[in-house]
């Protein structure tokens, strides 16, 4: 057993499990099934599988980036929007994603859970 698993280590997986949030709003979990779940960090509201981004979780608003900055005023309004994404359980601010309006939203990350070293 010489191969080294630094990417996989299971014991890494526990560690961000036990450790501080993400970004200070998202925390890892087990839920009752053992799988690995992004929760809110303020209240455990669940988002999701930690496998895909939390703010699929979440619910969206879009204002416009006026909203941001009286700057951005003169910006391109028309074209760009500011997403914000808030936990469904506490209305805690996730995440706030500036994008042109008629783009996806943008998936920024998901966990590399290491599962398959662990079955
Ligand atoms: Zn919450």
């Amino acid at each position: 057993m010489e191969t080294s698993a630094v990417r996989k280590d299971p014991s890494a997986l526990e560690e961000a499990l036990a450790g501080p949030p993400i970004g200070d709003s998202v925390a890892l979990r087990r839920d009752d099934d053992g799988a690995v779940v992004a929760s809110c960090a303020e209240c455990g509201h669940e988002l999701g599988p930690a496998d895909r981004d939390p703010k699929l979780g979440a619910v969206m608003r879009e204002r416009s980036i006026a909203d941001l900055s009286p700057l951005n005023a003169v910006g391109m309004t028309a074209r760009l929007v500011a997403r914000h994404f808030y936990c469904p359980g506490c209305a805690l601010l996730l995440a706030v994603n500036v994008q042109q309006r008629e783009d996806p939203i943008m998936l920024e990350w998901r966990l590399d859970t290491g599962a398959e070293t662990l079955g």
